[in-house]
């Protein structure tokens, strides 16, 4: 068709694009979009990835705490790299909790583990090392665990649902997939149509005092006498990152929701001939000071080597929601045009109404794109109630809500 040689026109002009369509093949698909979006580049060890600054920026967005550590002198003893913090601080937990006074405690960090993980790596998403916050929370009754394991796992929904734009279930995993050292495990799951594989998006166990048993975490209660504390561990990790990729990348690259896009706006100069050049990239500067003094995040591709054409193709590719293109008629206009990334759409905004219809928009594309992507995943859902139901649904990478009883048989 005509619009599928003008798309090879454009990528034989740019030399950037995609070769493999989402919906055809979707693991060379991603492989390819992380690579080309510049998220990760591959390293050489099977299942470890070189983390690109496109990447941590939006984990840096993610992120609502800051850690700073310094230290540059040798160690004494090597110290191995832990796959999560419990027998790390739980020790230091009996030390610290001596009586009902000193409950709850609560600990976070933001850090790197390492899993030496071998079944099928896929960059964010199974890697063996990843960034993460980890909490730890000790409390003097198991009401109060309970009541938290609850409370984070909905912060975990809202970071989903609410920044990545990504529809999650929360629920709470069989005993047989649970922490084994915990009492129960809740968790968020998120649900990739493309596979028909649901992926664990972050969990909140409630760790009962099995660790407590172990490692002494014992206080004087309010009447005076010992007891146990009750103690709650929860997690998210970079997996966030890959989940948001495989919902909402298309065959043109990322597609980044705003709220965790850092950068939200890329303003484009488009030059023609004899018109007034200095006055588009003026007028393209003035826009990027307009929108960052209202706190949108916006940058100019000012550089002069690259043309309009190459630089859509690579924000494109990059997922930047929103584009800004100032051409001699706009300029003239004084107006921009604005391109949406999600859906194409072209939108003329006169300048006087530049950060109230960009701010509009930017929240219109962060809510389609939960929208759209809540549609996508509900239309994969189907309830069965015998086992000839739920292969047959399987087979249709359906997601599939069946009744269960929780024992083995
Ligand atoms: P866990 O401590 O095992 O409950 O893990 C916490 C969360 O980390 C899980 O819910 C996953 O979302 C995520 N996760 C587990 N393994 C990996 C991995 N190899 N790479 C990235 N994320 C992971």
């Amino acid at each position: 068709s005509n619009t599928k040689g003008k798309k090879k026109e454009v990528k034989k002009e740019t030399g950037l694009g995609l070769s493999y369509k989402k919906d055809d093949n979707f693991g060379e698909w991603y492989s390819e979009v992380v690579v080309n979006g510049e998220m990760i580049e591959y390293y050489d060890i099977s299942g470890c990835y070189i983390l690109r600054p496109w990447a941590m920026s939006i984990w840096d967005i993610m992120q609502v705490a800051w850690v700073t550590k310094s230290g540059e002198s040798d160690l004494e003893v090597p110290i191995a790299i832990r796959p999560t913090s419990e027998t790390v601080m739980y020790p230091y937990f009996s030390k610290w909790i001596r009586g009902h006074r000193d409950l709850p405690l609560r600990l976070n960090q933001w850090c790197n583990v390492v899993r030496w993980e071998f079944s099928n790596p896929t960059p964010f998403i199974r890697s063996r090392e990843f960034l993460w916050q980890e909490g730890h929370t000790a409390f003097a009754t198991k009401e109060e665990a309970d009541t938290e394991v609850l409370d984070i796992l909905e912060l975990y929904r809202h970071i989903y649902e609410e920044f990545l734009a990504v529809p999650v279930i929360k629920g709470k995993k069989s005993e047989h997939e649970k922490f084994a050292g915990g009492l129960y495990t809740t968790t968020v799951e998120a649900f990739i149509p493309n596979t028909g594989r649901g992926i664990q998006g972050a969990t909140s166990h409630c760790l009962g005092q099995n660790f407590a048993k172990m490692f002494e975490i014992n206080f004087e209660n309010d009447k005076g006498e010992k007891a146990m504390v009750w103690q709650n561990s929860w997690a998210y990790t970079t997996r966030t990152i890959g989940v948001m990729i495989m919902v909402h990348g298309d065959d043109k690259g990322l597609v980044l929701p705003p709220k965790i896009a850092s950068v939200q706006v890329i303003v484009i100069p488009v030059p023609y001939k004899d018109a007034n050049t200095q006055g588009i990239f003026d007028a393209c500067a003035a826009t990027v000071k307009t929108l960052n003094e209202s706190g949108i995040r916006a940058e100019v591709d000012s550089r002069d080597n690259y043309s309009p054409g190459w630089k859509y193709s690579h924000w494109e590719m990059k997922g930047v929601p929103l584009r800004i293109e100032i051409g001699p008629k706009d300029f003239a206009n004084n107006q921009v045009r604005a391109v949406r990334r999600d859906n194409s759409a072209k939108i003329d905004i006169p300048m006087a109404n530049l950060v109230e219809q960009v701010n509009d928009l930017l929240n219109n594309i962060q809510k389609s794109l939960f929208e759209v992507a809540k549609q996508k995943r509900d239309a994969c859902i189907q309830v069965v109630n015998t086992w000839e139901e739920f292969a047959e649904a399987l087979s249709q990478k359906k997601m599939i809500l069946a009744p269960w009883c929780d024992d083995e048989v």
